[in-house]
């Protein structure tokens, strides 16, 4: 299996006023290709930090970041925008979706952002949207879906682009049981073609255990756990 992300001895420091807080001190993670990595840990234990950190959203304050073995700190800022459009995908707790744009338009977001004419795009994007069962959505307004739909559009717009890593912060947080369901068999199988990760940050013990490795933000480091 090919790495495609690696972490090593990640740190990350929040200056304040009067002290500094130390939230990453040193986390360490490698993740394969066709892998879902899920990490727990406390609220306020610095989950979106190491997920905006390793989606290179954010600055560290050391350690390295690699993906496909290349050190990030090597790259371009234009080189760093060009992998964010085509090497990530993000789903956040809050779909974000443009309110003002229907299910299809959403989708088809990213592909106009590489450069990927109107008709492409759609059909693109009307694939994905059969393949998650929400075809007869498209042309609804975010908010005419359920919590539940709209996550999966949120999904299927974080894979239009192709991404090879998609990054997951407390995806399934604000939803409920039936919902919550979807939308974890759907992460779940967005690494089957072996092509693609899934890095996934949760507090939801029952849905990390699913995932192929788990590990746990703990003290500012990772610490691989059984699943
Ligand atoms: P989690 O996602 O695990 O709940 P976060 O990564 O959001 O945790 O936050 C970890 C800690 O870092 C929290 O104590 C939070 O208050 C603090 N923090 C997060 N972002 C900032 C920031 N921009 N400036 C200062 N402190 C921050
Ligand atoms: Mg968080």
């Amino acid at each position: 299996m090919n790495e495609i992300l690696r972490l090593e001895k990640l740190r990350k420091t929040y200056a304040r006023a009067f002290d500094d807080l130390e939230i990453l001190k040193g986390a360490d993670l490698t993740i394969h290709e066709g892998e879902t990595v899920a990490i727990i840990g406390k609220s306020g234990s610095g989950k979106s930090t190491l997920l905006n950190l390793a989606a290179l959203l954010d600055s560290k304050s050391g350690g390295r970041i690699f993906y496909d073995g290349i050190d990030t700190d090597t790259l371009s800022a234009s080189e760093v925008e060009e992998r964010r459009r085509t090497f990530m995908g993000f789903v956040f707790q809050n779909s974000m979706l443009l309110e003002d744009f229907s299910a299809i338009e959403n989708v088809e977001f990213p592909l106009l952002i590489q450069g990927r004419s109107r008709k492409e795009a759609e059909k693109i994007a009307e694939k994905l949207l059969s393949s998650i069962g929400l075809e007869n959505r498209r042309d609804h307004l975010p908010s005419e879906l359920s919590g539940g739909e709209r996550q999966r559009i949120a999904i299927a717009r974080a894979l239009s682009s192709g991404a090879r890593l998609i990054f997951a912060d407390e995806p399934t947080g604000s939803l409920d049981e039936q919902s919550r369901r979807e939308t974890e068999e759907l992460i779940l199988s967005i690494p089957q073609d072996g092509r693609r990760a899934v890095l996934l940050v949760t507090h939801d013990l029952e849905l990390a255990r699913k995932a192929d490795r788990l590990l746990e933000l703990k003290g500012g480091c990772l610490e691989e756990l059984d699943p």
